[in-house]
């Protein structure tokens, strides 16, 4: 083919392609600019996942009728004039790319009012041109809708998740900003119904309590500059108590200057104050909001500006890494910072009767039941224990003998063919792990009904799984009903996890849950069934009695598979006896 220059269209889309990926960065331009407009308060709404309609209307100071078309044009920006303006820049749009990228690959209509104004102005493009512009009555403010998103870039459509991921995507986006401007007031509606909001009172921790759950909330320790000090490099925001963790950084979420950006060198940093006080292979939660002078640091280095460059990264990474190891190291002098208001304390009716982690109840013996469940009524319980008739499976291990305890977290036993070391937890998630798929087997409801219901709130995305795949949560023996915002009312638990504090425990599983990748319902009933057995096992460093560290023994010497727990690691290393005579050249 001859070089040819693109017509403008063409050369738009292509363009289009580095800020406009999907629906979310549509949402994500859309409130940027109504955050720079001063907006108080900006609503979303938003129908098939981002692909049919996204309307983003704000409250802010609207754009005059004359400039108005001219906010669709490529590189056209009322934030900056020259590129020094980059080191005071106070807004988070400048490159005045968004509008211009989005009406090229949908249908737009722009209603706004600039606060002078006495009447607002209504434009309408489509696939970035101007087809009708007018006078029209508006409340001050702008109103954006794009419909019919890559509807004239098929390519593009092809590469869309579904409309379930796309949904959850612009859930994140909502959230991210919520968190990072608590004094806006947000909401979202998907297919119209309100699936977030935030009231802009100004309060990070009850932004938080709307996008982590208050069960997670209740863990956080905040994270400050010392009292009367200004640090160039300052660092607000919450971190989480040594004892919350995940198993990826996912849940580090960091602000630059009120912008969202993904810097692993930060991430680590936040890891890094951890270190001693957390496994190695955990991550802490922290959501932290760093601010600096604008001249410290470059946005202008990604197109849709989720990375950012540092003058000196070092500092950086240290005020970081200070402030929340500051916080982490303060927590354990005096008591648990985030204290609920009285409103919220009610919200969560369970909170009381919690029962500290320490304290739990091994669920060895599925016939004593917790203090906060019974059993399901209808189910005779002679049907559960006569499934525990030990003696009734066949012995898949020698009788062993207990000789202790190591490092409460493996069993010294011994039997005629020599030593065993068992770790208590993998054997406990094995055990737990037969029992649930006997149970299942022969459809036994393995559920106990919680003594009252009690609720939880959890994130918008794990309530959109729940919602998802009740039926299959409800054969595991959760039955759980979303209602309110972000809230589920448990009625009943898995057994297995009768014995814990259930609320904490359902609070687990669901948190472990949202990061597993699901595909397909066998696979989501399978990954929950593991995630329960985690979350009820007895845990590494959990110190047990005689009597419990028996009971698991010989649960296990009737186990299937005995050897690996299902994960497929081992559950315990033998030493036979003549191994050992010969290490210590007997034999
Ligand atoms: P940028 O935000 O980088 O300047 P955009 O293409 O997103 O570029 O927007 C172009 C211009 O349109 C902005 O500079 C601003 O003047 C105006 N504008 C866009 N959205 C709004 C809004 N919601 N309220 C007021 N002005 C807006
Ligand atoms: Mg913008």
């Amino acid at each position: 083919m001859p070089i040819r220059i693109l017509p403008e269209h063409v050369a738009a889309q292509i363009a289009a392609g580095e800020v406009v990926e999907r629906p979310a960065s549509v949402v994500k331009e859309l409130i940027e600019n109504a955050l720079d407009a001063q907006a108080r308060a900006i609503r979303v709404d938003v129908q098939g996942g981002g692909r049919k309609l996204i309307r983003v209307s704000d409250d802010g100071c609207g754009i005059p009728a004359e400039e108005a078309p001219l906010a669709f044009a490529r590189y056209a920006t009322s934030k900056l004039q020259s590129l020094d303006d980059l080191d005071r820049l106070q807004t988070l749009g400048f490159r005045g790319e968004a509008l211009a990228s989005i009406a090229s690959v949908a249908r737009v209509t722009m209603l706004t009012r600039h606060i002078e104004a006495k009447v607002g102005t209504f434009l309408r493009l489509e696939g970035g041109r101007l087809l009708e512009q007018r006078a029209e009555g508006a409340p001050h403010g702008t109103v954006v809708t794009v419909e019919d998103l890559f509807f004239n870039t098929p390519a593009r459509l092809k590469f869309l998740k579904s409309e379930t991921t796309e949904r959850r995507q612009i859930e994140s986006v909502l959230m991210r900003y919520a968190m990072a401007y608590p004094d806006v007031r947000f909401s979202l509606s998907q297919d119209g119904r309100l699936s977030f909001a935030t009231n802009g009172n100004g309060s990070l921790a009850e932004v938080l309590v709307e996008t982590l759950g208050l069960e997670i909330v209740r863990q956080l320790l905040p994270v400050q500059p010392p009292e009367g000090e200004r640090p160039p490099i300052a660092v607000y925001g919450y971190t989480s108590a040594p004892t919350l963790h995940r198993t990826t950084r996912a849940y580090i979420t960091l602000f630059v200057n009120g912008r969202h950006v993904q810097d692993a060198s930060l991430s680590y940093a936040v890891a890094q104050a951890y270190h001693t006080l957390m496994p190695e292979d955990r991550y802490p939660i922290a959501v932290l909001m760093i601010v600096l002078p604008p001249s410290e640091v470059d946005v202008n280095v990604h197109p849709t500006k989720a990375e950012v460059r540092f003058r000196s990264p070092e500092a950086v990474f240290s005020a970081v890494q200070r402030a929340v190891r500051r916080a982490v190291l303060g927590a354990s002098s005096s008591s648990p910072i985030f204290t609920l208001s009285r409103a919220e304390s009610e919200r969560v009716q369970h909170a009381s009767s919690a029962t500290p982690k320490a304290q739990r109840a091994m669920q060895l013996d599925t016939q004593d039941v917790g203090r906060h469940t019974q059993q399901v009524p209808s189910e005779p319980s002679s049907e559960l224990s006569a499934e525990e008739d030990l003696t009734k499976r066949p012995r898949s291990l020698p009788p062993m003998r207990i000789v202790g305890q190591l490092a409460a977290t493996y069993i010294i036993a011994e039997a005629p063919a020599g030593m065993y070391l068992i770790d208590q937890h993998a054997a406990h998630e094995r055990i737990l792990y037969e029992q649930y798929m006997r149970a299942q087997a022969q459809r036994k409801p393995y559920a106990q009904r919680t003594l009252q219901p009690f609720t939880l709130s959890v994130p918008p995305a794990t309530l959109r799984l729940i919602e998802e795949n009740l039926e299959s949560m409800r054969a595991l023996g959760f039955e759980l009903e979303p209602f309110g915002i972000n809230m589920v009312r448990v009625h009943a638990v898995p057994t297995a996890l009768s014995n814990h504090n259930p609320a904490e425990a359902v609070a687990e599983v669901l948190a472990d849950l949202e990061q597993g990748k699901t595909a397909g319902e066998s696979a989501f009933e399978a990954q929950l069934i593991l995630r329960i057995c985690k979350a009820a096992a007895v845990k590494a460093g959990q110190v047990l009695s005689y009597t419990e560290m028996n009971e698991l023994l010989r649960q296990l010497e009737r186990c299937e598979h005995p050897l690996s727990c299902p994960h497929g690691r081992p559950t315990l290393i033998h030493i036979s006896a003549a191994q050992l005579a010969k290490e210590f050249g007997r034999a």
